[in-house]
């Protein structure tokens, strides 16, 4: 896995597309800390689960089954994805590379 993340950040130094790196970026990072937790990034993502995302309209159950993910340190993110930017909510709680703005409100 770490090969692979490697790889894929290689390629992603050839693209040009600043918002599609920042995105890619985005993912790549929340997948990591997701497989392969640290205790700051898990506490990111409860605190940011509390206080925003289980308050928020855009917290909805992820409509294409194949794409639903069982979170077992967080299950209230289990199946979670955002409605507003279509991310998977374990994967985007756990990376700051793109945050949303409710988070800073
Ligand atoms: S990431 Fe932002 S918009 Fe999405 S569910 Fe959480 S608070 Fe709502």
């Amino acid at each position: 896995m770490k090969e692979q993340f490697k790889r894929f950040c290689e390629s992603l130094k050839k693209q040009e597309d600043i918002n599609l790196i920042r995105d890619t970026k985005a993912v790549a990072i929340g997948v990591k800390n997701f497989k392969f937790p640290n205790e700051k990034d898990e506490k990111l993502a409860w605190e940011r689960l509390e206080t925003h995302c289980s308050f928020c309209n855009f917290n909805i159950l992820e409509p294409i089954e194949e794409l639903r993910v069982t979170d077992t340190r967080i299950p209230d993110l289990t199946n979670r994805t955002c409605g507003d930017c279509g991310c998977v909510l374990s994967y985007k709680l756990r990376q700051s590379v793109k945050k949303c703005s409710k988070w800073e409100q």
